[in-house]
């Protein structure tokens, strides 16, 4: 048998496998990253880097490239609802967010992946993938015919609806929570306040999640994400994806009295995309694992998918440096099973977070109390945002008191009874009390 085409074949140059391919290739591991699709590409999402993911990127050495990309700076959120006044959370300024489009992101983390020494194959799909004998790829080349790729690990990082999540875990199990996404990117200025602010608007309804913000450091190009429930809207949205998304945009702005200064104009898009709720049981097996979104999603909501990626191929390069050491040998699963522990403890956190989010969110009087409490205490808003924002621990959000006034349960809180000293040394003022978004009524 001849040896394998490569040492490490990786399914998906996204963030994850761009991330985990140029950290193994800068080892001199070789790696091949193949990609059914070519930069650039559009990516249905937020756009949202958040600080977390900053942080990442900057340890990978991507500071000054992710600078030249001019992205927008992303101070903080907007969160707007029927019914509550307009709660305001922010970044530590040491720590903001950055949105940039994803076409542009993951064209550059790609490069910089071919930089390290990766081989990038784009236009190539995996169609199935099988460990015995050997970890093998079966794919359908860019010129269309079929080939195998060897290799002794192949990751799947192949993104929310992963072929090689079903390779690992055949009985993957369904999606759950419904939902569809519609994203495009819009030119015009959406009013000088919120722009020179700095800051994205989240504005939830029962009927619609809508998410705004500038991907440009000018401020001239935003991203705006709209998510329903496939089962209420899903009729709508096919028939006429552009009219629908529009529709929702120009009701969430007139709720939340946000003024275009110059309209918003449709540049590219809408993309659709979901559902989401994609649990993965099994993260990997002998010669193969997975990362990024294919190692499991949960929801956009909290705009932690890109941290996640980033993140999930750290640990994996971590596990992967040191069983790929004995040359030819294909990992067995017990070396690799310790990346699966790993990741299990990095996610599982920021996953109960986000559930909690989610059942607040998508409940009217729940929401209502929670955006009215967080409106009433930005120290609070500002904290939450930090720990979605993965730049600081869950644990100072486990206090059952928090999360029982957070949903609006308990009556007021501050930070001293819930154990939250304010350690925070840049913390911000509280809005300017003229902000141009009004209390929405
Ligand atoms: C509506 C929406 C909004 C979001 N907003 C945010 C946000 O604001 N911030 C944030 O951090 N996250 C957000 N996310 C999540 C984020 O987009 C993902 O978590 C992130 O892209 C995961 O990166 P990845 O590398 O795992 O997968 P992806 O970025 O999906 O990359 C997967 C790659 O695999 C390739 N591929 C797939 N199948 C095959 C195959 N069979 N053969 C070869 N190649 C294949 C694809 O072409 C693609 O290039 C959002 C997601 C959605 C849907």
């Amino acid at each position: 048998m001849r040896g394998p085409d490569s040492d490490v074949l990786i399914v998906g140059a996204g963030p994850a496998g761009s991330a985990l391919g140029g950290l193994l290739a800068a080892e001199g591991i070789a790696v091949t990253i193949v990609d059914k699709q070519r930069h650039p590409r559009p990516k249905p999402c937020g756009e949202l880097l958040n600080p977390g993911a900053v942080k990442l990127l900057a340890k990978m050495g991507l500071a000054g490239t992710l600078e030249e990309l001019a992205p927008a700076r992303i101070l903080g959120w907007i969160m707007c609802t029927p019914g509550a006044p307009p709660a305001v959370a922010r970044y530590p300024n040491s720590a903001t967010g950055l949105s940039v489009a994803r076409s542009r992101l993951d064209a550059t983390l790609a490069n910089w992946a071919v930089q390290q020494g990766v081989t990038l194959v784009e236009n190539t799909r995996v169609q199935s993938a099988t460990i015995s004998p050997r970890p093998t790829a079966h794919t359908i080349e860019a010129d269309g015919s079929r080939a195998e790729r060897t290799a002794r690990v192949i990751v799947g990082a192949d993104g929310l609806n992963s072929l090689m999540a079903s390779a690992i875990d055949p009985g993957r199990p369904a999606p759950g929570e419904p939902k569809l996404s519609l994203t495009a990117h819009m030119k015009g200025c959406l009013g000088e306040q919120a722009d020179h602010r700095g800051l994205g608007v989240l504005h939830v309804t029962d009927q619609a999640t809508v998410g705004l913000a500038p991907i440009s450091s000018s401020h001239q190009e935003w991203n705006v994400t709209v998510v329903v429930d496939p089962r209420r809207f899903g009729r709508a949205v096919a028939a006429d994806p552009e009219l629908f998304h529009q529709g929702v945009l120009l009701k969430a702005l007139r709720d939340a009295d946000l003024e275009p200064e110059t309209p918003l104009v449709l540049s590219e898009g809408p993309w659709a995309s979901g559902p989401f709720d994609r649990p993965t049981r099994r993260v990997s097996a002998r010669g193969m694992l997975l990362i990024g979104d294919a190692s499991g999603y949960f929801d956009p909501l909290t705009g932690q998918g890109v941290y996640r990626a980033l993140r999930s191929a750290e640990l994996a390069f971590g596990v992967m440096a040191e069983a790929l050491t004995r040359p030819g040998e294909v990992p067995s699963a017990a070396l690799l099973r310790r990346y699966s522990r790993q990741l299990r403890a990095s996610v599982r956190p920021g996953r109960a977070l986000q559930r909690a989010v989610e059942w607040i969110v998508s409940r009217n009087a729940p929401r209502r109390r929670a955006f009215t409490r967080l409106a009433a205490n930005p120290r609070a808003a500002d904290r939450l945002l930090r720990v979605i924002g993965d730049d600081a621990s869950i644990l100072s959000f486990l206090h059952p008191e928090f999360l029982l006034a957070l949903a609006g349960v308990s009556r007021g809180y501050d930070n001293e009874s819930v154990g939250l000293p304010d350690s925070r040394p840049d913390s911000h003022p509280a809005p300017h009390p003229d902000t141009h978004l009004k209390e929405v009524r």
